[in-house]
């Protein structure tokens, strides 16, 4: 429940749902229904904002960043509605200090295209299937390739380290063959030579 404290806070929140809804006015009757669940009361148009007394315990918030939906406790909500974007470079130069969460989804999140290595869409999957890995699957998607290989290196530790041995076996193995077919064409170009 947001608390009398609040005041400015709820001002800020009416006046982000207020804009969002003369964007879409689709969205109104959600986000008055969300506006309630918080205990934010107050006036957005002609609509009156109050608290239908719902018991609905979760409630989704989206960061105003990217995009990315996430659901958290209606108790929290408070506290995590006021904070905000850092005013640094990591943050675009618009959206700094701004609220870094909103109750409606203004931007598309970032849709996560990278296969963790383990999915069962890597074009690797045969490979790993018949060395060692059968089995061991992980649906998770990500952003870039980047993060692809944070999240192996942070998440499959052992899969990794097996995958790295597998890997340095097959290159020994194919340098010994090169090796072996290498002194093999030298051998026999020495018996023409003779
Ligand atoms: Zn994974």
């Amino acid at each position: 429940m947001v608390t009398g404290q609040d005041d400015q806070l709820q001002a800020d929140i009416l006046e982000e749902a207020m804009k969002e809804a003369i964007k879409d006015p689709n969205l109104v009757s959600s986000i008055l229904h969300n506006l309630g669940e918080l205990g934010v009361q107050g006036q957005m148009g002609d609509a009156t904002v109050a608290n239908p007394e719902r018991d609905a315990s979760y409630i989704t918030i989206y960061s105003t960043l990217d995009g990315t939906p996430s659901t958290i406790l209606r108790s929290m909500a408070p506290k995590t509605l006021r904070k905000r974007l850092p005013s640094d470079n990591t943050v675009p130069r618009e959206k700094r200090g701004q609220l870094a969460f909103s109750l409606v989804q203004n931007i598309s999140p970032v849709v996560p295209e990278y296969p963790c290595i383990l999915h069962p869409e890597n074009p690797m999957r045969e490979w790993l299937d018949g060395h060692g890995l059968l089995g061991k699957v992980c649906y998770k998607k990500l952003t870039s390739q980047f993060s692809v290989r944070r999240h192996v290196e942070t998440r499959h530790k052992h899969e990794n380290a097996q995958i790295k041995e597998e890997e340095a076996t097959e290159r020994d193995r194919e340098y010994r063959e090169y090796q072996r077919a290498t002194v093999e064409l030298l051998k026999e170009r020495g018996r023409r030579a003779t």
